[in-house]
Formats: structure tokens, C-alpha cells, sequence
């Protein structure tokens, strides 16, 4: 390895000195000198010949001094490092310099000896510095460049397997058909399958992979996890079975490692074990940890490859192997996340026999939440194989509800346009900015947005959404190609209402759809029985969207203040109204429509009509209380009152109240 030293001194004889003394090295090429005579030249040459590794700085020089060139050279060779030459003595030039970032000193008169071991020891140091720049700078590139990637993947598969999935409902096709399109789904799930499993192990690599844990049985998360692969044992004709010694058991795991841990496990043993085998999952939990064992009477790991194939792209024997599908990813990545959680992955395996593979993983036991489901919902990473589910979907809305789309993959936009229209009124936005627009000017009941797009990103539409009056009450789902934890938050913190992972099944975008449009006609509901009378409880579910859809409670209670505050005027109306929270008419007819069904007319009168009741009922007159109220004339309000209420206000009276 060969060092380039550039030194810095007003001696004129140093040069022949130093080309005599490391004669030998230079030969050897070990080092490369270069000679300048004053921080002038030293400077040209720096800028001229940036790859010099270690420079020798003379402290005393008449134009620029070796201090002065030091405090020059992280902008000029920020990867270099500088050994100073000072008199013997000089401490205070020796300080400074070292201050200054200077990697070493020596005195003058030279010991050569000790300056090689100097030059070589700050070259070590440079290499090293270098290089873990360089594998820094590697890794981040490789990071962005995966995360990308996938993102690039996702869009088109996401193309793929929505319009299969959509096909596949379609009754009319045959069975032929149906198998080819069954095989097209299975093959693009296996992509991207594999890209999610390529992205997770290049965030390992570069650490960027963190642990999310949630509370949660994990003996049925185990359980369902094996269970799903049912379908695909069954069709292979080996049975499949999982026990455990207990039967329940909370703890706080990473529901998304485990899974993918289990899963690469148990498909490993469905794909190498021949018909009419056996597979079993068990689990032993231990106190402090749960032992997890996939025993199958398969094929087998002959000896010589068992210390391997937790390698990345390691298989078994490539001609034997061919019969099986696969990339040598999945045991790597199984690997390195239970390292990742703190275990350990092992196997034990005898040719011919079988295979068993033992997860080690440390846990801790939580207090029971009462929660008998899993922290997370098992989902397989593996597609629900040819289980393809249909659908049908009842048509009973007559005021179709208004649907926004805003993504700018404008293939992807009119696929999922087409595919909504029979159900809903839809409109399409490129990107945050139009879609923030359109839905300021058309108040949409949804917004589906993507997330990653030019100009305004779909969380920053999310938060302009919510911190507007107008538009708060708007539902929000983002589309989110990436997976990652902190995206899913980042988009819920912005205020989405809930969020899908690209390539989404159109089926559940539809189902969310329908869900979040369910809470809102729900929460209209109890709006508009709170709207009549006002002593109305929330159901728990009610309370529970109402949260959700923070702030309308307080919205609506505003209104009630401001009629309130009008009562006997009989000239406030709806205009009169929006006015007073700053909204145009049709903004608050729409969104009024939206959040209780009414208009903003029909909000004022019923609300007057309440509070006659409750005047009625303290002994004010018809006739005042008609005032009171806002109406004009006594006559209008018993004939309004009997409208909404089936009796006139005196017989109303009369009768007891
Ligand atoms: P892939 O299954 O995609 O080839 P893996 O990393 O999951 O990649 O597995 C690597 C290799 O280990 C497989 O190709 C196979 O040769 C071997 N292997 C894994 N699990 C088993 C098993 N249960 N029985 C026999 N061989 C296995």
C-alpha cells in the first residue's frame, strides 16, 4: 500500500535528506514524496494534487506558517492528516497545532526511525478513516437506493394485482382463465414478497430496521400465524400441526419479525418435505424465553451445508435445488432478525430424514390486558394462496358519496377511478396541491391520497387537511408504498384516518372505504339525534368515532353557541351563520351535510324548536316563547312546531308537557 507524504519546509536540504534516508521504501513504492518550500507552493499543490495522505508540516515558514496552512486543510484535503515539524521545544506551537486537528508531532533534529513509524501510523490512520467514509457512504447509497427501488416495484405490481384481483371476482370467467390468473397473483405476490425481503435485509445491514413492540398473546398469534399456512400444507398433502405447553401467554413482541421469522421457517419445511410428510411447530415458553421449533420429515440438509445456508442466496445443491423455487433469501433474513431481536436461529438436520430448525428468543411477560386477540393481526406474507375471496357489495346509496383521489401514477389513479365509479362520485387530483384545492372547492367526503408525490406529499395534504376548519371533518386514507412503522405513525400523526400499504388489494380499499363512510353515517346519526334532543348519550361506538373525528363535537357545539347567542333574532339565518364561523354558505351546507345530515337551515330551526320546548316547559306564553325563539309570528311557530313535533305548542302545553 502506498503512501503519497507532501512536506512542507523552507530547508532546501531536507529534500535530498529524506530521499536518501527512506531510499529503500521509495524503491519498494511505498512512499510517494512531494516537496514544497513554502505554504504558497504547498497550497498550489494541494489544490492542484488532492490525493496526498499525510502531510509534514514545518511550524516556522516566513510567507504562510505550517499553523496557518493546518487550520486550511479540512477544505482542502478534509480525508489527509498532518504530522508537524517543530524546534525542539516549542510546546506552545506543538499545542496549538494539535488543537488545530494536526495527527502528530515531531522534533526537530529528524529521528527518521521514529518519523516512519509516525508517517505509517497516521496512514493507518487516513486508510481507516477513508474507508469508513467510503462504506458509510456505500451503505446510505444502498439503503436510499433499496428504498427507492421497492418504491419503484410496488407502483407497477401494485398495477398488477389489483386489476387480477378485481378479475378474479368476476364471475364470468372460467376455470382455465381463473388459473392463469391465479398463477399471475401468486407469482406477483412471490415478487414482492422477495423485494420486501431484499428492502428488510438492506435496513439490517445498514441498522435501520427497528424493533416495534406491542403487548399481545402470543400463542394465538403463533398459532394463526401456522394456521394460514393450512391451505397451502393441505394442498401438498402433509399435515401440518402446532402445540405449545401453554395456552396463553402476553408479552411484548414484534409482531411483523415474528411473523416473517415463523413464516420463512414454515414454508421452507411446506417446500422441501415430499407429500404424505409431517410438519410440526412447537413452542416452549420459558421464563425469560419462548423456544420455537419447526421439525419436518423432509429432504433434509446434508452436513456440509448446514454451516451455510444462512448465507445470503445459499442453496442446498443449485441442480438439486432447482426443482424447488426460491432466491436463498428467506434463511438469511430469518437469521439476522432473530439476531436482531436478541436470539438465536440454529438447525439440525439429517439427509433424507428431516429438518429442525430452533428459534431462541428472549422474551418478557406482561400483566394481562385483557386482550384476547394479538397485538397485531397476523397477516401472511405469503398471499393467501388460491383462496381469493368474492365479494359483492350491496348498492342502496342514493346520494352516491364524493371520493378524491389524489396520486400522480396516472395509470394507477384511472384504474382505481374506474373501478370506484359504480359506487361513488369520484374526482382526481395529480398531486397534494391540486388535491388540497379540489377538496377545498368540492368538500369530498374521502380523500385518498398517496403518499409520496411532487410539489405537496400526501402527509402534508393530510395535516393542511385537518388544520382547516372546512376540510377537518374530511376522512383521510393515505396510500403508502412503504411498509416501514414510522410512515404508517408519521401518517396517522398528520391526522389520516386510516392508511394502506401499495400494492393494496382494491377489495380492501373498497371495504375501507365503505368502513370509514359507515363511521361518519353512524356518527350523522348521533349528531342528529343529539340535534333533537339534546340530553342524547353517545353510543360507545359513537364515542369512539367521535373521537376520531376530533374537533367536530367541538365544531358543532360552537353553532349551538352562536344560535344560542341569536335566539330571538329572527333574522339570523344560515348566511348569517356561516358568516359568524368564517365560512362561506355552501362550504358549511356542505359540511354540515356531511357531519349531521341537515342543512344549516334546518340545524337553526330545529334548534329554536328545541328550545322552545325546553321555554315551554319553564311557563313562558306561546306567543313569547315564539319570540323568544326568533320567530316572527306566533302562528309560523306552532305551525313549525306542529311539523316537527305532531302537536301544536298549546296543546303541547295542555297536555302536561
Ligand atoms: P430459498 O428457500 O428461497 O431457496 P432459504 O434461505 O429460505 O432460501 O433457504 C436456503 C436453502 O436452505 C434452501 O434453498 C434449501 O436448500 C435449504 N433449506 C431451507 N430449509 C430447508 C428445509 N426445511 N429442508 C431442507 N432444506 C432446507
Amino acid at each position: 500500500m502506498s503512501t503519497t507524504i507532501l512536506v512542507v519546509d523552507d530547508e532546501v536540504s531536507l529534500q535530498p535528506l529524506m530521499q536518501q534516508r527512506f531510499r529503500r521504501k521509495i524503491k519498494a513504492g511505498d512512499y510517494t514524496f512531494r516537496f514544497a518550500l513554502s505554504g504558497q507552493q504547498a497550497l498550489a499543490m494541494l489544490s492542484n494534487e488532492p490525493e496526498i495522505d499525510v502531510l509534514l508540516l514545518d511550524i516556522n515558514m516566513p510567507d504562510i506558517n505550517g499553523l496557518t496552512l493546518l487550520s486550511q486543510l479540512p477544505e482542502l484535503v478534509p480525508n489527509s492528516r498532518a504530522v508537524m515539524v517543530s524546534a525542539y521545544g516549542d510546546l506552545t506551537n506543538v499545542r496549538t497545532a494539535m488543537n488545530r486537528g494536526a495527527f502528530d508531532f515531531v522534533m526537530k533534529p529528524i529521528d527518521f526511525h521514529d518519523l516512519e513509524l509516525t508517517i505509517d501510523k497516521t496512514a493507518q490512520y487516513v486508510r481507516q478513516l477513508r474507508s469508513s467514509i467510503h462504506d458509510k457512504a456505500v451503505a446510505e447509497l444502498k439503503a436510499r437506493f433499496f428504498d427507492n427501488i421497492t418504491h419503484e416495484f410496488r407502483t407497477p405490481l401494485s398495477l398488477i394485482l389489483a386489476p387480477v384481483d378485481h378479475l378474479l371476482q368476476n364471475p364470468r370467467f372460467d376455470e382455465s382463465t381463473r388459473r392463469s390468473l391465479l398463477t399471475v397473483r401468486r407469482n406477483a405476490y412471490q415478487l414482492l414478497t422477495l423485494i420486501n425481503q431484499l428492502l428488510d435485509l438492506a435496513k439490517l445491514e445498514a441498522n435501520r430496521l427497528p424493533v416495534n413492540e406491542l403487548p399481545g398473546d402470543i400463542i394465538t398469534f403463533l398459532e394463526e400465524m401456522v394456521n394460514s399456512f393450512g391451505v397451502m400444507a393441505d394442498q401438498k398433502q402433509l399435515v401440518l400441526s402446532f402445540s405449545c405447553n401453554v395456552r396463553q401467554q402476553e408479552i411484548l413482541f414484534d409482531a411483523d419479525k415474528w411473523q416473517k421469522i415463523l413464516s420463512n421457517l414454515v414454508s421452507n419445511a411446506i417446500k422441501f418435505t415430499p407429500a404424505n410428510g409431517k410438519i410440526e411447530v412447537t413452542c416452549m415458553v420459558g421464563q425469560q424465553q419462548l423456544l420455537l421449533t419447526v421439525a419436518d420429515t423432509g429432504i433434509g440438509i446434508p452436513a456440509e451445508h448446514q454451516s451455510r445456508i444462512f448465507d445470503r442466496f445459499y442453496q442446498v445443491d443449485a441442480s438439486n435445488t432447482r426443482a424447488y423455487e426460491g432466491s436463498g433469501i428467506g434463511l438469511a433474513l430469518a437469521y439476522e432478525l432473530t439476531r436482531r431481536l436478541g436470539g438465536q436461529l440454529s438447525v439440525e438436520s439429517q439427509s433424507g430424514k428431516g429438518t429442525t430448525f430452533t428459534v431462541e428468543l428472549p422474551i418478557q411477560k406482561v400483566i394481562s390486558t385483557n386482550r384476547t386477540k394479538p397485538a397485531l393481526q397476523p397477516q401472511p406474507s405469503l398471499p393467501p394462496w388460491e383462496a381469493v375471496s368474492v365479494t359483492t357489495y350491496e348498492h342502496d346509496d342514493l346520494t352516491q358519496p364524493l371520493i378524491l383521489l389524489v396520486e400522480d401514477n396516472v395509470e394507477l389513479v384511472t384504474f382505481i377511478a374506474e373501478s370506484l365509479m359504480s359506487q361513488y362520485r369520484v374526482l382526481t387530483a395529480a398531486n397534494g396541491q391540486q388535491g388540497l384545492e379540489i377538496a377545498l372547492r368540492e368538500l369530498p367526503d374521502i380523500v385518498v391520497s398517496d403518499v409520496m408525490m411532487p410539489e405537496m406529499d400526501g402527509f402534508q395534504l393530510a395535516h393542511a387537511l385537518k388544520a382547516n376548519i372546512e376540510t377537518n371533518h374530511i376522512a383521510v386514507i393515505l396510500l403508502t408504498a412503504r411498509t416501514a412503522v414510522q410512515h404508517r405513525q408519521e401518517g396517522l400523526r398528520e391526522g389520516a384516518d386510516d392508511y394502506l400499504t401499495k400494492p393494496f388489494d382494491l377489495t380492501e380499499l373498497q371495504l375501507r372505504l365503505r368502513n370509514l363512510l359507515r363511521r361518519q353515517q353512524k356518527l350523522q346519526g348521533y349528531y342528529q339525534r343529539q340535534l333533537n334532543n339534546p340530553d342524547e348519550k353517545a353510543t360507545p361506538l359513537e364515542a369512539e368515532s367521535a373521537e376520531r373525528l376530533a374537533g367536530q363535537d367541538t365544531f358543532l357545539k360552537k353553532l349551538y353557541e352562536i344560535i344560542e347567542a341569536h335566539l330571538d333574532e329572527s333574522t339570523f339565518r344560515a348566511e348569517s351563520l356561516a358568516e359568524e364561523v368564517a365560512m362561506s354558505v355552501r362550504t358549511l351546507t356542505r359540511k354540515l351535510s356531511t357531519l349531521v345530515g341537515v342543512s344549516p337551515a334546518r340545524l337553526i330551526r330545529t334548534y329554536r324548536l328545541n328550545r322552545s320546548k325546553e321555554l315551554l316547559k319553564a311557563g313562558h306564553g306561546v306567543s313569547e316563547t315564539a319570540y323568544l325563539v326568533g320567530f316572527e309570528h306566533p302562528t309560523n311557530f306552532a305551525t313549525a312546531f306542529k311539523e316537527v313535533y305532531g302537536q301544536t305548542p298549546t296543546y303541547y302545553v295542555l297536555n302536561g308537557v
